[in-house]
């Protein structure tokens, strides 16, 4: 539950609208506030939003290897946590540059630089300068999802705003189906915001 405390005599209206801007951070601070996904074996996650088996043996490379819906993991099991981000990080890497370079393609631009992290509130973003980054945890969600986002950046790197052009070339450059992507995410990120905390 969310109780927004506002001062007397601000407008009911007003103050929803806020809340509503807010939705990224306000969503942060509740997944925050649930128990986490850790990463552990027998534990299950979603990666490019297929559920995935954690499986732990000492027989496998300490690099984790996704095979048939399973991401098999060898090495010391109390590092296994850190070796199964950092593998997600790395694909998300690849993954995610793959998209962003299709989509810049498309709208004939170059960002400036392409950086994965792991903002607490947003998924990505686009700096005047042209510096795109976006979430590791978006690796975890549908190539849907994911590439809507890599979509909205690009266009970014062409309009720093929300305006028509802007919602034109982000639907020329994902396609349809722009709003249910974006509500898709909207399902599913405090879950994609649990993974991997303990
Ligand atoms: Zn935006």
């Amino acid at each position: 539950m969310l109780k927004l405390t506002c001062p007397w005599r601000t407008s009911r209206r007003a103050a929803l609208a806020w809340a509503l801007d807010q939705r990224d951070w306000i969503d942060a601070q509740l997944a925050r506030a649930e128990p986490g996904e850790p990463f552990a074996p027998g534990a299950t996650i979603p990666v490019e939003g297929r559920e995935v088996h954690i499986a732990w043996s000492d027989e496998w490379p300490r690099t984790p290897l996704l095979v048939d819906g399973e991401l098999r993991c060898g090495g010391p099991p109390e590092g296994l946590p850190r070796r199964i981000e950092s593998f997600l990080k790395r694909h998300a890497r690849d993954t995610m540059s793959r998209d962003i370079a299709e989509f810049a393609a498309a709208a004939q631009v170059t960002p400036r630089s392409v950086t994965i992290g792991d903002a607490a509130t947003r998924w990505g973003s686009c700096s005047s300068q042209g510096r795109i980054r976006m979430s590791w945890r978006l690796i975890l969600a549908s190539a849907e999802v994911r590439r809507y986002v890599a979509a909205h950046e690009v266009a970014h790197l062409v309009h720093l705003n929300h305006g028509p052009e802007f919602k034109a070339l982000e639907a020329r450059l994902f396609g349809a189906g722009v709003a249910d992507a974006k509500a898709a995410l909207r399902r599913i990120g405090p879950r994609l915001r649990r993974i991997g905390r303990g």
